[in-house]
């Protein structure tokens, strides 16, 4: 099959590959659309050591099943799903529980030495597929995992009802937690990037107000517009002065 493989800093190359081998318990997905997350362009750029090359990236994927492997049953040829991409034991005290985020064993498809879905086939878990809706297509599907990030970060923060909420970074992770804020019923919402085009998205959405660091100050323009002040900041950069900052 054909994958994107990356075979070192800055350089990734479309080439053939073997197909993967469906093993037993595992379904084999035809990629359909796959997102790329930050973290791939980290591993691009050389920067985490989280991409061991050569391998193929790609965790956040939709696809259609195209091939069962031995004891499948409530999946069909042809269903329509989209993958959790970490590989759990299902048997260490996490996954007992019920945290197979946290499994002691876990390897997440296009991360690592882990092939992903930046490639036409992907064999995976039964456990890890779950049927897209017929209203969400692929393309829509992909962002399952980068909203699951922002839902998690939202619900860990608490009460957001009429809060005032100050979300550093208007990537992905930033945008999605800004309309789930807004569906929550946050009283006003401020973002920030240095990235123009990205505020112009979050006024799209519907954001209060948009910041640009590289221009405004951040914390007299917060004082000026909103007196009674920030309840409840989300950093959705990853960068030790973003840290700060909220
Ligand atoms: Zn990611
Ligand atoms: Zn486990």
């Amino acid at each position: 099959m054909k994958a994107l493989v990356y075979y070192g800093t800055q350089d990734m190359r479309v080439s053939e590959i073997e197909d993967p081998q469906v093993k037993e318990g595992e379904v084999l997905i035809k990629v359909e659309a796959c997102g790329i997350c930050g973290s791939d362009v980290h591993g691009y750029l050389g920067i985490t050591g989280r991409r061991i090359p050569p391998m193929v990236m790609g965790h956040e994927f939709t696809g259609t099943v195209s091939a069962l492997g031995e004891g499948i049953e409530d999946v069909s040829l042809g269903d329509r799903v989209v993958v959790y991409p970490a590989r759990f034991c299902g048997r260490c005290d996490f996954c007992k529980v019920g945290l197979t985020n946290l499994c002691i064993n876990r390897t997440i498809f296009g991360v690592m030495n882990v092939n992903g879905a930046m490639a036409e086939y992907v064999s995976v878990p039964k456990e890890n597929i779950l049927k897209l809706p017929e209203n969400i297509d692929f393309v829509k599907g992909t962002f399952l995992e980068p909203l699951s990030v922002a839902y998690r970060a939202v619900k860990t923060a608490g009460d957001i009802l009429n809060r005032n909420i100050l979300i550093v970074g208007a990537g992905t992770i930033g945008l999605l937690i800004l309309q789930i804020v807004r569906l929550g019923g946050a009283r006003t919402v401020v973002i920030t990037d240095i990235n123009d085009a990205r505020l112009e998205i979050a006024r799209r959405l519907g954001v209060n107000l948009t910041l640009n660091p590289d221009r405004e100050d951040i914390k007299a323009s917060i004082s000026e517009s909103i007196p009674d002040g920030i309840d409840l900041a989300f950093e959705a950069v990853g960068s030790e002065s973003t840290v700060n900052q909220a």
